[in-house]
C-alpha cells in the first residue's frame, strides 16, 4: 500500500519520502486514516513499528487546518516517559512538517526551564513534554490548555512502571474534555485498560506487532558465565567480535558506570545512561553513540526505553530486566 493512499497531504507525502519511507508500516496504515477522522486511538505497538510517524503525522496534518496558536497556549500536546522520547518525537514532528507552516518544541526537565517558558511565550501547535516538567511549567504559568485539541499519551506503560500515573490525571484534569486523545502503549495491561477509560472517549483498538514478535527477528545467544567474569567476556566478545556499536543493559546506574571504567581500562571507548546523569551527559553519550565515536553504550531501562539507534546490529543484556517485557523493550 503507497503513502498516498491514507489520505495525508502533499506537503506530508514529501517529506515522508525524503525520509526514504516507500511504504507505511502496518500501525501507520491502521492508524492514520483514524486519526484524520479525528476519533480517540488506543494503540498497542512497540517502538521499531513506526508508531511516532503514525500519529506524528496525522496530528500535524490536523492542525494545518486550523487556527494559529494563542500566546501561552499548545494545540497539541504529545506526554512522554523520558527526555530522551520528547526530544526524539520533537525531532520527528519537526521533521515531517518542514513544509507546513507548524509551531513545535519540547520541553522536560533536567535543563533550564527559562528557555522553555520563552519558546511557549508565543504559543505552540504541538509541545512535546515530560509530565514533571509540564506541571512546573503550568504551575509557573507559563502554559495554558484552554485550546488544547489533542492529546497523545506515548509510552503509556512506560509512565505507569515510571510512577507518573499521578501527574498524568493530574495534567488530564487541567484540560479541556472535548478532545481527540490518542494513547500509544507497548502492552496493554489491566492498568492500561483502567487509564484508557479514563482518558479516551470510544477509541478505536489497534494492535500490530505484539511484544514477542519483535523478538522473532532477532537472533540471539546465551554465553553462562560466572558473575564476577561477565565484564571480562562481554570485553573479549567486542574484541573477537568486533562490534563496533553495543548497546548494553545493566540494571543498576553503578554497575552501569562501573562497567564503563572497565571497558575503558580495556581501550573500548564507553559511556553510560541513566537518571543520576545530566541531561547533557545523556545527549552527548548518546550522539557520541550514533555517530561512532563511542562504541559501548551501557544503559539502564529508565533511560533506554524509546532510544531509537538506526540498525544497531547488538544488544547486550548484561544482567536480566526486573520486568520481562523490559526484554522485549530493549531487544526490539
Ligand atoms: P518508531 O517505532 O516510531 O520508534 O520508529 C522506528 C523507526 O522506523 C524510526 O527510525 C523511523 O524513522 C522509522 N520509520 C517509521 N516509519 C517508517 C516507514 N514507513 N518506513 C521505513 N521506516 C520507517
Amino acid at each position: 500500500m503507497p503513502f498516498g493512499s491514507l489520505g495525508l497531504c502533499n506537503e506530508l507525502l514529501k517529506s515522508v519520502a525524503e525520509q526514504g519511507y516507500t511504504s507505511p508500516s502496518p500501525i501507520q496504515i491502521e492508524a492514520i486514516p483514524v486519526v484524520l477522522s479525528q476519533r480517540d486511538v488506543m494503540a498497542v505497538a512497540n517502538t521499531g513499528t513506526g508508531k511516532t510517524a503514525s500519529f506524528t503525522l496525522p496530528m500535524v496534518q490536523l492542525l494545518s487546518g486550523g487556527v494559529s496558536p494563542q500566546p501561552q497556549s499548545v494545540r497539541a500536546l504529545v506526554i512522554t516517559p523520558t527526555r530522551e522520547l520528547a526530544a526524539q518525537v520533537a525531532a520527528s514532528i519537526e521533521n515531517y512538517s518542514r513544509y507546513m507552516n507548524i509551531r513545535s518544541g519540547a520541553v522536560f526537565g533536567g535543563v533550564r526551564i527559562e528557555p522553555q517558558i520563552s519558546q511557549l511565550q508565543g504559543g505552540l501547535d504541538v509541545l512535546v513534554a515530560t509530565p514533571g516538567r509540564l506541571i512546573d511549567l503550568y504551575n509557573q504559568q507559563a502554559i495554558n490548555f484552554d485550546r488544547l485539541e489533542i492529546l497523545v499519551l506515548d509510552e503509556a506503560d512506560r509512565m505507569l512502571d515510571l510512577g507518573f500515573i499521578d501527574d498524568i490525571r493530574h495534567i488530564q484534569m487541567l484540560l479541556p474534555s472535548k478532545r481527540q486523545t490518542l494513547m500509544f502503549s507497548a502492552t496493554f495491561s489491566k492498568e492500561i485498560k483502567s487509564l484508557a477509560k479514563g482518558m479516551l472517549n470510544n477509541p478505536l483498538l489497534i494492535e500490530v506487532d505484539t511484544a514477542t514478535s519483535a523478538v522473532d527477528k532477532i537472533k540471539q545467544q546465551l554465553h553462562p558465565v560466572d558473575k564476577e567474569r561477565k565484564s571480562e567476556v562481554l570485553i573479549h566478545l567486542i574484541k573477537r567480535n568486533k562490534w563496533h556499536q553495543v548497546l548494553v543493559f545493566t540494571r543498576t546506574k553503578l554497575g552501569a558506570d562501573s562497567l564503563v571504567v572497565q571497558l575503558e581500562k580495556a581501550r573500548i571507548s564507553a559511556a553510560s545512561i541513566h537518571s543520576n546523569r545530566t541531561q547533557h551527559a545523556r545527549t552527548l553519550a548518546l550522539d557520541g553513540f550514533r555517530n561512532g565515536n563511542v562504541k559501548v553504550l551501557v544503559a539502564t531501562d529508565i533511560a533506554s526505553r524509546g532510544i531509537d539507534v538506526n540498525q544497531l546490529p547488538c544488544v547486550v543484556n548484561f544482567e536480566l530486566p526486573y520486568v520481562p517485557e523490559d526484554y522485549v523493550h530493549r531487544i526490539g
